[in-house]
């Protein structure tokens, strides 16, 4: 199959970059009207088109990056329901989960996410699995045998999620040194309250020390609570000037700063930015999980505050998290179903450059892919077209749209 064409199609303007720019219609929305040829599955030419009272009836995206995600219990919500739809309960749901959780079960939870996902539109996916001492440490070598049957479609990235006392156990000291020659990170989970603060300290420097030592990434869940806002975030940040260390971190959630007042967060926001930490804002589980109550409705729910972090110059991405699983019950590893929900409840307007940043661009940059996004001569032909004129037609029911991996067409 050919894996050249030409397609006249609308871009946003902040993803894309055009030699000769002058002619380009851009319309209210922020869409560019482009002609885009390919050549082997590389963008050969990339133009503006400017016809008169005709515009192009497509939308093309880069495929997306899905920052945070859990597919070792993705679609576990049938056998293992939530019905209370909070933090506590989930946890324990989790529990009973993993009493019956076989690396063959997770294997299969992976493979229908990551079939999902590609068909959906994304190229990447960050995904945390659950890590104790206890563990099936063979797990490992059956899920990077999986990261490389879809290397070709879709670049995965392991998260071991365990917690922190882990990382100072042999069984953690070993694992490290297996992530060091498979790129895999090592996450944790640092929520208050912390009853124990010397040894929260103690944990968190053995974590980062042993992330230093065999030069790892380390992503944590950060402050997914509604109380003691920013414990986390300011427990970690002493840590980092104690130990005085560069290891290259990921702050999942940090819902819980959204409570501080805004020169509070400004001024947060500028230190997280200074260490050069990266923010994964996850609305959807955090909006449906935290601050339920049961007899009143509350519209008062956490989430990272994106626009004063951005504000500060830190990288944020949005991911989705948990998907049909006691955290969440909802989602499908579909890229448009989670913008469709995330743009309009963080009233983030999406003809902007930084919503789309925080979608595309950052998401990109945090998962250290070879191309950050941008649509430009000499990009993969790695493409969601969507038959959409506007953001509205994206954010409706009956959307169609055409997945390019590589220059081909994905069916
Ligand atoms: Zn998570």
């Amino acid at each position: 199959m050919s894996n050249s064409g030409k397609i006249e199609v609308l871009i946003p303007r902040c993803l894309c970059e055009i030699e000769n720019a002058e002619n380009l219609n851009v319309d209210d929305e922020d869409f560019a009207s482009v002609f885009l040829s390919w050549e082997k599955g590389i963008v050969s030419e990339l133009k503006p088109i400017n016809i008169k009272n005709k515009k192009p009836k497509k939308i093309l995206f880069p495929r997306f990056v899905e920052t945070h995600s859990h597919f070792d219990k993705s679609f576990t919500f049938g056998e293992f329901p939530n019905f209370k739809s909070n933090y506590q309960e989930a946890l324990s749901v989790n529990f009973e989960e993993h009493k019956t959780r076989t690396k063959y079960k997770v294997l299969e939870r992976a493979e229908k996410s990551l079939n999902l996902a590609i068909k959906n539109g994304y190229r990447a996916i960050r995904s945390h699995v659950d890590t104790y001492e206890s563990h099936d440490t063979n797990i490992w070598d059956e899920l990077f045998k999986l990261q490389k049957k879809y290397s070709s479609k879709l670049k995965l990235q392991y998260v071991a999620l365990a917690p922190l006392e882990f990382w100072d156990t042999p069984h953690g000291e070993k694992l490290a040194e297996m992530f060091s020659m498979k790129e895999g990170i090592l996450g944790g989970v640092l929520v208050p309250p912390f009853i124990n603060k010397a040894k929260t300290n103690y944990l968190l420097s053995k974590t980062l020390l042993l992330a230093d030592k065999y030069k790892l990434e380390i992503d944590l869940h950060i402050d997914e609570s509604t109380i003691e806002p920013g414990a986390g975030i300011k427990v970690l940040l002493e840590t980092i000037d104690r130990l005085n260390i560069k290891v290259p971190i990921t702050c999942s959630h940090l819902s819980n700063i959204l409570s501080l007042n805004n020169n509070e967060i400004l001024s947060l926001g500028s230190k997280i930015a200074e260490k050069n930490i990266k923010v994964i804002a996850l609305p959807l589980t955090n909006f449906w999980l935290l601050n339920r109550k049961e007899k009143s409705t509350s519209l008062n729910r956490p989430v990272a505050p994106i626009k004063q972090l951005q504000r500060s110059l830190v990288d944020v991405s949005i991911g989705s998290d948990n998907v049909q699983d006691p955290w969440y019950p909802f989602g499908n590893y579909d890229p448009v179903y989670l913008m469709s929900l995330a743009i309009p409840m963080l009233q983030l307007n999406p003809w902007e450059r930084l919503t789309l940043s925080s979608i595309f661009l950052s998401p990109s940059r945090l998962l250290n892919l070879n191309w950050d996004g941008l649509v430009k001569k000499g990009c993969p032909v790695d493409f969601v077209i969507l038959e959409a004129e506007k953001w509205a037609d994206i954010f409706s029911t009956n959307l169609k749209r055409e997945v390019f991996i590589n220059g081909h067409l994905y069916n």
